[in-house]
């Protein structure tokens, strides 16, 4: 199976402290990778953690809070001063650009490579990024401004060919593919196969998605239904409802109910207040409703 995972650079909320950094993360997929948020030190986190900065092509950026993007000005200029030449992909609402362009403009930088906006809106069933093996979609939030979530999907593969099936008829690699996409074998005497006969069921599509930062809000779930892997914020606990529903941020248990009703298979929290150095307690409120659940640390990489 071709490696699929979460790497965690920042898991923090807007106050900086010295154990948490803001909101970024890295997806892999086989050999490419995707960042997802870039809070302020997000590529001093891709030092300390040794991730390099090779294969991002594509940064998605969920909202304009300080705390998810305010290290992008700072990749963007080590891209620059690492010569980077291929162009780069950054998904986000329209203002990003408007912000980019002028810090450039006012330290007299020009970037070594194109830099290629996409702006986000309310096309939710269209693909923002997609390849032969995995596409990505947004889907709306509900904080305080205009945020989007992540999700991250994998395409079904294509079908397994029996090994009998092989030894007994040696097709030929053109007849290998029609099979494995799902057609019919004819032998050399004219006899017909079904394919079910001679193939077996794909591993099920894998899915990642990332909803940070938010109120609690079911809207998301047709989204986010049957992911594999649900990273939630959990800002605050369950002393601190009313707050969250102030601050449009989730409590952990509120992270656990979507993950009830969204069916994921893990739910992975973060986005953590500044006030819990000790998350004990938010894991433990989030495991009576969702038991699958872990906090996240940064510098770990999680399997979707
Ligand atoms: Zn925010």
């Amino acid at each position: 199976m071709v490696p699929f995972t979460v790497t965690v650079l920042g898991n923090g909320s807007a106050v900086p402290t010295s154990f948490q950094k803001p909101s970024s993360q890295l997806i892999t997929y086989g050999s490419k990778r995707f960042m997802v948020d870039c809070g302020e030190g997000t590529q001093m986190q891709m030092i300390t953690y040794k991730t390099g900065h090779r294969h991002i092509d594509h940064i998605f950026i969920s909202h304009l809070h300080g705390d998810h993007f305010f290290g992008l000005i700072g990749f963007l200029n080590t891209l620059h001063l690492y010569g980077r030449k291929q162009p780069l992909h950054i998904y986000a609402v329209k203002e990003l650009e408007k912000v980019i362009e002028l810090q450039l403009e006012v330290s007299n930088s020009k970037l070594s490579y194109p830099l290629l906006f996409h702006f986000l809106g309310a096309g939710f069933r269209e693909t923002l990024y997609e390849d032969k093996n995995i596409e990505v979609f947004h889907f709306p939030l509900n904080h305080r401004i205009t945020t989007y979530g992540f999700i991250f999907r994998e395409k079904q593969g294509e079908r397994k060919l029996n090994k009998s099936f092989v030894e007994r008829f040696h097709p030929s690699i053109e007849q290998m593919h029609a099979v494995k996409s799902g057609h019919d074998f004819i032998t050399k005497a004219g006899e017909t196969i079904a394919n079910k006969e001679i193939t077996i069921d794909p591993a099920p599509p894998r899915s990642y998605a990332y909803c940070s930062d938010t109120a609690y809000f079911e809207e998301a779930i047709p989204f986010i239904k049957n992911v594999n892997l649900l990273y939630h914020e959990a800002t605050f606990d369950n002393s601190q409802q009313l707050l969250a529903k102030e601050k449009f941020h989730s409590t952990a248990s509120q992270a656990a109910m979507i993950a009830v009703k969204a069916n994921a298979g893990k739910l992975l929290l973060g986005h953590y207040s500044a006030r819990f150095k000790e998350r004990k307690h938010l894991l433990e409120e989030a495991r009576e409703i969702f038991p699958d659940t872990n906090l996240s640390v940064e510098g770990e990489s999680y399997e979707v």
